[in-house]
């Protein structure tokens, strides 16, 4: 199964709580290039008003090392807690002035219960903003680009090179100033 539309639940098939557990390859091609097929398993539970859905979210995502450009690949473990309210409760809640101390509450329209955004969310949000392939990564060489951790001693010779130039068009500016 690839397709987001595996998310899509039907509340009028059931009553009472159903679990949905799925392994999708890759459903956000474009919002998550996850490396491993994403295993979900969500419970959803049906009251009288509103619909509460709980579970967990596990894959794989490639980013990058922050200091060397590495390719990596990290786990995430995320999960969705979610509670639907119909659109005549929103206005309850709403009209006591409750609606935005409630977190992860959504509009519940007809009896189809697209769950993507809360797979998609759960993902996202474990995703740190930050990944060091090592906590000692020497990152790349500012000058010329190679990757420290391959070679812990080198010295660059494009930085001579860079520093040459520098002072030569320093040189030349000073000259071209005082002429
Ligand atoms: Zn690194
Ligand atoms: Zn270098």
């Amino acid at each position: 199964m690839n397709a987001r539309e595996d998310l899509v639940v039907d509340l009028s098939t059931f009553e009472g709580t159903k679990t949905l557990a799925l392994t999708i390859e890759r459903p956000f091609p474009h919002e998550v290039d996850n490396t491993a097929p994403i295993e979900i398993a969500i419970t959803i539970m049906k009251a009288a008003a509103s619909v509460v859905v709980q579970g967990n979210v596990k894959t794989k995502i490639k980013t990058e090392c922050d200091r060397c450009l590495a390719e990596l690949e990290i786990p995430v473990n995320g999960s969705v807690e979610a509670t639907y309210l119909s659109e005549n409760d929103k206005d309850i809640v709403q009209s006591e002035g409750h609606i935005e101390s409630l977190e992860n509450l959504f509009l519940l329209t007809g009896d189809l219960l697209d769950l993507s955004d809360r797979v998609l969310e759960a993902i996202i949000v474990e995703v740190p903003q930050k990944v060091l392939c090592e906590e000692s990564c020497r990152g790349l060489c500012p000058c010329c680009g190679i990757n420290l951790n391959d070679d812990p001693d080198h010295e660059c010779s494009k930085r001579e090179e860079t520093l040459d130039k520098w002072h030569q068009k320093l040189n030349d500016l000073k000259k071209s100033v005082s002429s």
